[in-house]
């Protein structure tokens, strides 16, 4: 039996693929292939490009009340067909239904916040900057943006670029995660049943090659880019060097702080949805948790263990289920090795993912892993795991603590639980993080706030959706005005402005 075969999104309809490079796209449950998704070639990222430059000018002419309203109905189709995209995720990332609904729902706020572009891309005005002179500032589109999205999230990444890319007037080329790339193509089908002009939301499916080219081509004005750390670098650096904005968002290993007045049973509860959510595999999943005091850790790591091993793994279809598998057998292998690497440095293997049940049955299961007496030095510290896996490492102090977030490479989100206003307002305050959580394990900011990490976890001056957002996809231009007939206006006429 032939497989479905993935296609392009360009011209608002699909477009069957050029290029002649295929690659699997998995069920992770059952560990089947289920589709086969195209690898752009040169004829098929071309005729992409040019399709969303043809477009881009007539969507950037409307009034920015014309585009919310189309984002309005695009978001009542995507909430209409919520039960669909979320099994779509579900059954090609592999993370439980609930959590499917989960980043939906987070990545429709930020076209809510969108639809208020007419007011986010207001100017500024001034009033008599000399006599008889005003000065007036406003917000245009860039033209063509590409938004080159991770696996982990196949709807709210590219909603957190979709939605203020479009409302600010620019047309779009999503180039998803070639691992599940089905939602993307569903979400611009939608966008052009929403009313969306054809050309504007285009979806080019492909690897490095499409990447490359996307950073590269003149036609291309701004890169919006979340991944891993090293393709956020070479994504940021290959685009700056032709010349185009960019923002580029890498990977991240999240800490959160137990001080010892801490409500342990709240803590337990948030560590559990932290690490183990949607398997480990989100950027701002919590992968160490730093305990002050032994007590404290031993009290904590004794309510986790019965916790992890109590996680249910299985079918992320069937409700009741905790976490599902991972996305790739490829990427289920990597983390058992650093569960491996882990246990041969020295740490202790508190609950072994590797021997859950769930992993004598197909697909690409592990259970949830918990590490003990984990020290700075051991790599399953030191690098993004990305997979339920959690590391425990104790150490005697606040300041000890604060100087372990601020010396890893990452800063993405960070977390501290305590009873202790003071302490915690230290440490929000001395982190450095680019987003942090007071009794809050995941901080994801809402959407009319911005995301973005510090460090190695971000590339680029601007973070995602917010103000920023809005920021990132318009230009600034300025203009000075003055007209004849005011008889008392300043003069232009050397040597000085009168
Ligand atoms: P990835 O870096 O492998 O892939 C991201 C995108 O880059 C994909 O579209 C992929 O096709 C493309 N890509 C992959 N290799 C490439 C190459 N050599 N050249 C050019 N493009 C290439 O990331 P992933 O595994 O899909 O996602 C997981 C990573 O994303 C984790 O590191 C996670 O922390 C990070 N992430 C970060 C954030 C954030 O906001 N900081 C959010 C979600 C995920």
């Amino acid at each position: 039996m032939t497989r479905p075969q993935i296609s392009h999104v360009r011209a608002g309809v699909r477009h069957n693929a050029h290029t002649t490079r295929w690659s699997p796209v998995y069920n992770p449950s059952t560990g089947d292939v289920a589709a086969d998704v195209p690898l752009a070639d040169a004829v098929d990222i071309e005729a992409c490009i040019a399709d969303a430059a043809a477009a881009a000018p007539a969507w950037g002419a409307r009034s920015a009340l014309d585009r919310a309203r189309v984002l309005l109905r695009w978001r009542e189709l995507c909430i209409a067909h919520t039960e669909e995209l979320a099994a779509g995720i579900s059954r090609e990332h592999g993370k439980v239904l609930a959590d499917a609904r989960g980043e939906l729902q987070r990545g429709l706020e930020v076209v809510e916040f969108a639809t208020g572009i007419p007011h986010l891309m207001k100017g500024e005005f001034s009033d008599t900057v000399a006599r008889g002179i005003d000065m007036y500032s406003m917000r245009q589109p860039l033209g063509v943006t590409a938004a080159i999205t991770p696996f982990n999230f196949p709807a709210m990444v590219p909603m957190w670029m979709l939605g203020p890319a479009l409302a600010c007037g620019n047309a779009v080329i999503l180039k998803p995660s070639e691992r599940n790339p089905s939602t993307a193509v569903r979400l611009a089908e939608l966008f052009v049943e929403a009313g969306g002009p054809p050309g504007v939301l285009n979806v080019l499916h492909g690897d490095a090659e499409a990447v490359n080219a996307l950073c590269s081509d003149p036609r291309i004005q701004a890169v919006s880019f979340v991944g891993s750390t090293p393709i956020a670098q070479h994504v940021y650096e290959t685009s700056a060097r032709h010349g185009k904005r960019v923002q580029a968002m890498g990977g991240a290993k999240n800490h959160l702080v137990v001080l010892p007045d801490a409500d342990l049973d709240m803590t337990t509860t948030s560590l559990m949805g932290a690490a183990y959510g949607s398997a480990g595999e989100r950027c701002m999943a919590i992968s160490v948790a730093v305990v002050v005091g032994d007590a404290t850790a031993d009290a904590l790591v004794t309510r986790l263990t019965d916790q992890v091993r109590a996680l249910k793994v299985g079918d992320p279809l069937i409700d009741g289920h905790d976490m599902g598998p991972l996305v790739t057998a490829v990427h289920r292998d990597r983390i058992a090795g650093y569960i491996e690497d882990g246990a041969r440095a020295g740490a202790t293997l508190v609950v072994d993912g590797r021997t859950h049940t769930a992993t004598t049955q197909k697909g690409f299961y592990l259970g949830g892993t918990l590490f003990d007496h984990v020290t700075a030095d051991m790599s399953i510290y030191r690098e993004e795991i990305f997979g339920p896996v959690l590391c425990i490492v104790r150490v005697q102090s606040a300041d000890e603590a604060l100087e372990l977030c601020n010396t890893h490479q990452y800063g993405n989100g960070v977390a501290i639980f305590t009873r202790s206003g003071g302490a915690a307002r230290e440490f929000a305050h001395r982190v450095q993080c680019g987003m942090v959580g007071i009794n809050v394990p995941i901080p994801v900011p809402m959407a009319f706030y911005s995301f973005g990490g510090w460090k190695a976890s971000a590339f680029g001056d601007h973070n995602q959706h917010g103000m920023d957002g809005v920021r990132f996809y318009t230009r600034v231009k300025t203009v000075t005005t003055r007209w004849p007939s005011g008889a008392d206006a300043a003069s232009f006429t050397m040597p000085v402005l009168r």
